[in-house]
């Protein structure tokens, strides 16, 4: 099979032909239809997230928003960012699976979805329901889970405002699921191309702020969330000075730097202040289920799995208008 293969930090993936994985006991072999290219794949292969790279294994086949079928029976199925975790200690036995400590992370830690076939564990697997296309399950798998609990742990009701920080391909889901659960939001970015898309996915508002800092337009707005996507720790800056006192601002984008936040509006305004990664097996089915009964699509471009060096410069440049899903040959 063809697979892009990470064999150095730092250095291009490398298309290989190698053998098709075998899936040992309790796995299953998965076709890969669809993968998406997400912004995680590039720091683990340059190398920016010191954790993930000592825990990351070389040669690795990065990729963690798979869709596909399973060999054996024609089960259509993605494999997530949580590829498998313990399911025996405090967390997993209190339906918060994201943070166990055993966990294993798919395309890091074991083969993921950069290649023609993978093996995964089958109580990890999660069936793509009907309606979904593979291209369009994929990126939910990462993009979509992680904006979607985002917005379950900040408690957003019907009615209420969330200001969404970036509208790349995180932000662009948060504003469409927002907009579902009956939210009014409002969306900030540096690029008008992707103020456009925010419109499109049904943004009340928009903030360019390239132009202005948001903050005062904020303020009178009265965003209750902030849900930061973006990977800018300006942004947190802004979302803290610019939500409502006792609002609450969602951590999602990863800024390279430690994040210096203004202390006062976050005591004195009383801010929930709360981080958020990816979901767990049950977070995903549910944002499956949503956006097979709902309008919400990620805006993909497909590409096939040779261009993934030139995907990752895109990617690196800013230049990505929602998900570019990889496409393995048939
Ligand atoms: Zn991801
Ligand atoms: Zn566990």
């Amino acid at each position: 099979m063809n697979a892009a293969v990470l064999e150095e930090f730092g250095k291009p993936l490398v298309m290989v032909e190698r053998e098709k994985p075998v899936a040992g006991p309790g796995e299953v072999l998965i076709r890969v239809e669809a993968c998406g290219a997400c912004h995680s794949d590039v720091h683990v292969a340059d190398g920016d997230w010191e954790s993930m790279k000592r825990a990351a294994k070389l040669p690795l086949v990065l990729g963690h928003e798979v869709a596909g079928v399973i060999e054996s029976n024609n089960a259509r199925v993605g494999v997530p960012w949580l590829g498998w975790s313990c399911g025996a200690c405090e967390y997993c036995m209190g339906g918060r699976e994201s943070l166990c400590q055993k966990q294993r992370i798919t395309g890091v830690m074991t083969d993921g979805g950069y290649a023609q076939y993978m093996v995964a564990p089958i109580t990890h697997v999660i069936r793509i329901p009907e309606g979904l296309s593979a291209v369009e399950a994929a990126p939910l798998f990462c993009a979509g889970v992680t904006v979607f609990k985002a917005i379950k742990s900040s408690g957003l009701g019907r009615g209420q405002k969330v200001v969404v920080f970036g509208a790349g391909g995180l932000g662009h889901l948060a504003i469409q699921i927002a907009r579902e659960l009956g939210a009014v939001v409002c969306a900030v970015d540096v690029s008008v191309e992707k103020l456009t898309m925010a419109m499109e996915c049904g943004a009340h508002m928009v903030l360019d702020s390239s132009a202005e800092a948001p903050e005062k337009a904020l303020r009178t707005w009265g965003a209750e969330v902030a849900l930061v996507t973006a990977a800018s720790a300006g942004a947190y800056r802004s979302a803290v000075r610019g939500v409502k006192r006792g609002g609450t601002v969602m951590v999602v984008g990863m800024p390279a730097e430690d994040l210096q936040l203004p202390v006062i509006p976050i005591v004195g305004g009383e801010l929930r202040i709360i981080g958020s990664a990816v979901g767990t097996r049950q977070d995903v089915r549910d944002m499956l289920a949503l956006a097979a009964r709902s309008k919400i699509r990620c805006h993909t471009e497909t590409q096939p799995l040779e261009k993934v060096n030139e995907v990752f410069g895109r990617l690196r440049r800013g230049e990505v208008l929602g998900r570019i899903v990889l496409t393995p040959d048939r």
